[in-house]
């Protein structure tokens, strides 16, 4: 099963507020935008146009790597609120 046929299975509850946060200031400095390669839910986009960082929080997988690999140490990083968030299926 290749890594689409996987996230077709996952369900999400969205919440009205991100519990993704970025530092735009620090991402306008970021050279290597790692946040951009290490989700595997491709929650972050660089805007060229906007000059900042789309944050599509509503598909994160709550899996944790962009914390660490955000070299600039500036995402705030929470699950999100209640019931709302990613569930797992199984099988
Ligand atoms: S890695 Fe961190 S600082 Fe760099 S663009 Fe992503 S969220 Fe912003
Ligand atoms: S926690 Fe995982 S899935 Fe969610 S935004 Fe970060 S890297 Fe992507």
């Amino acid at each position: 099963m290749n890594i689409d046929d996987r996230l077709a299975k996952v369900k999400y509850v969205n919440d009205e507020e991100s519990h993704l946060k970025v530092n735009q200031e620090d991402c306008k400095k970021c050279k290597l935008k790692m946040c951009t390669y290490i989700c595997p839910a491709n929650v972050y986009e660089w805007n060229e146009n906007e000059n900042k960082i789309i944050v599509n929080y509503e598909n994160c997988l709550e899996c944790g790597a962009c914390r660490i690999a955000c070299s600039a140490k500036s995402l705030e990083w929470q699950y999100p609120k209640g019931t709302s968030g990613v569930t797992y299926k199984y099988g």
